[in-house]
């Protein structure tokens, strides 16, 4: 077998699926390998769902070879090495592939490990997280069998996928306690490593009221260090809030963060809080062999693929283009956002391959679906100038019904049915 392809594809996840279905609508022709390790394929979105005991964490999943696009060849490895001064990647077998064009998007690299203590404590001693498919259904038999006391939610200090995710469940969680009548036990804590909880003022202001609502302690600019089971505390380091802080802000800004910048002058409180549970969200950061590889952008800490934030080309590579979590647009890392990437990806790709210019242009479109109870949910979409862009002709900063229908019924259709064909 040849193992040279006209466009490789590195990740058959949200992205990689849905740029080769459409490549494939418009050319059926195109030789294309996809190359991905994982017998499986996520929709990661409801895990915030199971976490809240609605969805079944068996619909989140499905077989790989089940979800590839006909008409390519799934290559089922994991790249370890990108030569693109020669068109070449290298696998772990050691087998390389060759390319006219690349495609890059194998997700986000979970940095459990940042956080002294997490992963040996996960899905025991009441900590969890969503952002694992194994644990998922974990934390909502902690919220279930949750009597009060103190509960804690995180946030890191890096972009992560969904920026919504980290408070989602809590809100969840709240008004679950709400309804058992026992949300006046309950002391709940956000910490975050933001420096407000949301980058768009409008969703912000709706946010603001619902931790008022159920009355959430806030710690805005925190770091989480170590999650102890044994203690049962977590410890985090928090800066001193100014009044300027807003003008101290990352250039890792999107929507859904709000990262404060580092600065090695300001002083550091660190604090230990007790706690009877916790949702833990990890550090976040471009997979380990996009960092050590020249696609990387240098300037940036997290080791994200370079690109053009409009074109979604390499800024360095012009046969080599990337979307989703794994690239330096700063935009927020969402399914929503590769909604509006892939077809970019593919009219700018195709365009290169008729020897023409990459004029299409994405805007930073992302969206976060934000649950502020059961059965309410507030659709935040944005750009890259972080002001609405709303689809619906009504108020979408106002929680309501419908956006909870969309969410926890009509997206996970359509992300099957309709995403990772190619046709939405
Ligand atoms: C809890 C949670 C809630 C979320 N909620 C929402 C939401 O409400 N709305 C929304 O739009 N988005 C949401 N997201 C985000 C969304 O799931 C991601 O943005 C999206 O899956 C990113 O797609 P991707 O293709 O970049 O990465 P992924 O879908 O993660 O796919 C990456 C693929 O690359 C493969 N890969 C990894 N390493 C290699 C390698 N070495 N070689 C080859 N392949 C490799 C992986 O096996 C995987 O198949 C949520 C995510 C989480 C975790």
């Amino acid at each position: 077998m040849s193992n040279h392809y006209q466009i490789l594809v590195i990740g058959g996840g949200n992205a990689g699926l849905s740029v080769a279905s459409k490549l494939l609508r418009k050319r059926s022709d195109l030789k294309i390998g996809i190359i991905d390790p994982s017998e499986k394929h996520y929709y990661q979105p409801a895990w915030t769902l199971v976490g809240a005991g609605i969805f079944d964490i068996n619909k989140t999943v499905r077989n790989e070879k089940e979800v590839i696009p006909k008409n390519t060849t799934w290559i089922k490895e994991a790249v370890t090495e990108f030569t693109p001064k020669e068109n070449k990647v290298k696998c772990l077998s050691g087998d390389e592939y060759t390319y006219d064009y690349l495609v890059v998007c194998p997700g986000i690299q979970l940095d459990w490990n940042k956080i002294e203590g997490l992963k040996n404590t996960l899905g025991i001693n009441n900590v969890s997280s969503n952002y694992s498919f194994q644990h998922a259904p974990y934390t909502w038999e902690m919220i279930e069998n949750f009597k009060g006391g103190t509960a804690v939610f995180t946030n890191p200090t890096t972009p992560i996928k969904c920026g919504g995710a980290p408070h989602k469940i809590m809100y969840l969680a709240c008004d679950y306690w709400r309804k058992q009548g026992i949300l006046d036990k309950c002391d709940v804590h956000y910490i975050s490593g933001a420096n407000l909880i949301f980058g768009v003022k409008e969703y912000a202001e709706t946010l603001n009221k619902v931790l008022a609502k159920y009355n959430i302690h806030v710690h805005y600019g925190a770091n989480v260090t170590a999650i102890k089971a044994q203690n049962k505390t977590v410890e985090f380091e928090i800066k001193e809030m100014d009044e300027n802080l807003n003008k101290k802000l990352s250039s890792e800004n999107a929507g859904c963060y709000g990262i404060v910048e580092n600065s090695e002058m300001e002083e550091l409180k660190k604090v230990t809080l007790n706690f009877d549970l916790c949702h833990a969200v990890p550090p976040q950061s471009a997979p380990d062999f996009i960092k050590n590889s020249p696609l990387r952008d240098i300037e940036n800490p997290l080791g994200y693929v370079e690109v053009d934030k409009n074109t979604l080309q390499h800024t360095r590579f012009p046969n080599v283009f990337a979307l989703g979590d794994c690239t330096n647009a700063p935009c927020s890392k969402t399914g929503a956002a590769i909604r509006k990437q892939a077809p970019v990806v593919v009219e700018n790709l195709l365009a290169v391959m008729d020897n023409k210019v990459a004029t299409a242009q994405y805007d930073g479109y992302s969206a976060c679906p934000i649950p502020t109870q059961y059965g309410k949910l507030m659709l935040a979409e944005f750009d890259y100038s972080n002001t609405p862009k709303m689809t619906f002709p009504f108020n979408q900063a106002k929680p309501n019904w419908a956006m909870w229908i969309l969410k926890t019924k009509i997206l996970p259709w359509l992300y099957w049915n309709k995403i990772l064909k190619g046709t939405a």
